[in-house]
């Protein structure tokens, strides 16, 4: 069986440039690319940063029974495809999961060996700052996101592992060290 590790946090921590400094250091790690139906924002590419898929293609997968965990999140539909999860199948492979906190509550109760792990800004305004400083949403997406940010910061604490991403450098340091950790567990 693969590794499976879950990262959750309120959108704008920077969960994706923690993952990605993650596999600069550790190739291995594969990223589950989720489907979603919001547009591709400039610069994502189909296949890539996701599945971008239509509503009713959507669906259909649910009733296929195709995603391994799916959510509705500021008006849109999210979801990991088991099809990602199968293709990191071998022993000793890592996949890491960027998901929301429904779709983690999903995994945890599906899959309860994966390291669940979240990542938590330094403070709420710090959000803020850095979901207006991205530039890539409008005023009302960021309001809902934030509002969304909120409740996503009341459950931090069903997460055995925090990261705080208040240093980047320190942030990865902590994430490759618990990966090494859940690797390690399984030789040991
Ligand atoms: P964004 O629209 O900013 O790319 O993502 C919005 C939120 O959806 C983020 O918190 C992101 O982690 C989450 N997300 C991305 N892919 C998935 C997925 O496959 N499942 C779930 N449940 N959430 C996802």
């Amino acid at each position: 069986m693969a590794h499976v590790i879950v990262i959750t946090g309120p959108s704008g921590v920077g969960k994706g440039t923690v993952i990605r400094l993650l596999r600069e250091r550790m190739p291995s790690v594969r990223l589950s690319i989720s489907a979603t139906t919001r547009a591709p924002r400039p610069g994502e590419q189909d296949q890539v940063d996701y599945h971008f898929l239509g509503a009713e293609q959507f669906d259909a997968l649910i009733a296929e029974g195709a995603f391994a965990e799916h959510a509705r999140y500021a008006g849109q539909q999210y979801g990991t495809l088991r099809s990602e999860l199968e293709e990191s199948a071998g022993e000793g492979d890592v996949i890491v999961l960027e998901i929301e906190l429904q779709g983690a509550r999903q995994i945890r109760e599906s899959m309860p060996a994966a390291l669940q792990v979240f990542i938590a800004p330094p403070s709420f305004e710090t959000l803020r700052e850095r979901l207006v400083g991205r530039g890539t949403d409008s005023a009302q997406t960021i309001d809902e996101r934030l509002a969304v940010a909120r409740e996503e910061l009341g459950a931090q604490d069903e997460f055995s592992e925090v990261i705080v991403n208040d240093r980047l450098g320190d942030a990865v340091d902590a994430l490759e060290l618990l990966v090494q950790g859940q690797l390690r567990g399984a030789v040991d």
